[in-house]
């Protein structure tokens, strides 16, 4: 079949056998940054700015194998999730509150801080960016950053947590799931191998959809839209505010925890004897 010249699925193999290094995730992200491109010019996927809508390309590949509802979804862009504004109040809430007990808690540690909600990143948004600007010389002119992702619902989604961690910009993501009570440490250099081969199968998929000349309609039906009844927003909420009360010591500590490995010990008690 024709390849449209320049990408060949075959030679995505031979990155396989380079070793697990970040060369390679490196190679696959080039890649994907040609595919991504054409995809976005073939279905006009951009944002008001100009640039291509890389995460809900990456989100929509990722979901199904289908090539059908691949392009059904990217031709369907009005369709917006039809989310309770309740949910929405939950997590910017939950952000809002641990973004000021971290200033707090950070700053009293000693840690100068900036941190920023609805941080842009390269494959979408993280809720919480922490950036560290206080290094010894040492660390100097490297950055030290740390994602939190606020889970307000039950799901979590693996493709989210890559997309951020491919970003590169930190190794590590916590996730803190409020209602489940769960508080999840996310290290890029642990599932390295994990996220190339993430990236390997977006490329080999985004591959094959510009290559395909022909798409069959399929059978695989829309998933209806759920609406949660009153009495189930009210559990929802109740649940919700006392998880999200019982659990902050937790995300406050295990910040702080992570933190820690960011910033050699030796930097977090130096800066506790500035003060
Ligand atoms: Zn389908």
């Amino acid at each position: 079949m024709e390849n449209n010249g320049k990408i060949n699925p075959q030679n995505l193999g031979q990155f396989r056998l380079l070793s697990e290094s970040l060369t390679e995730l490196d190679e696959l992200k080039k890649i994907f940054e040609e595919l991504c491109s054409k995809i976005a010019k073939q279905y006009s996927l951009y944002y008001e700015n100009g640039k291509p809508r890389k995460s809900t390309l990456i989100e929509t590949i990722a979901r199904s194998p289908c090539l059908t509802c691949i392009t059904k979804s990217f031709s369907n862009k009005t369709a917006t999730k039809n989310v309770d504004s309740l949910y929405k109040e939950c997590h910017r809430l939950a952000v809002n509150v641990l973004v000021e007990e971290l200033y707090r808690l950070l700053n009293t540690m000693g840690y100068k801080v900036l941190i920023s909600a609805e941080a842009e990143l390269e494959y979408g948004k993280a809720d919480i960016l922490i950036t560290v600007t206080n290094y010894g010389l040492n660390l100097k002119g490297e950055t030290r950053e740390l994602l939190i992702e606020v889970k307000t619902g039950n799901s979590v989604s693996l493709t989210q947590i890559f997309r951020y961690l491919l970003d590169f910009r930190s190794d590590t993501i916590i996730v803190w799931r409020i209602r489940k009570r769960q508080v999840l440490v996310f290290n890029a250099q642990k599932i390295k191998p994990l996220l190339a081969e993430f990236m390997r199968i977006i490329c080999l998929r985004a591959d094959r959809l510009l290559s395909s000349q022909r798409i069959q309609p399929c059978q695989h039906t829309k998933q209806s839209n759920y609406q949660p009844s009153q009495e189930e927003l009210e559990k929802m909420f109740e649940e919700f505010s006392s998880a999200l009360i019982e659990t902050l010591p937790t995300i406050l500590q295990t910040t702080l925890e992570q933190l820690e490995i960011v910033i050699p010990s030796e930097q977090g008690e130096n800066c506790e004897r500035e003060k």
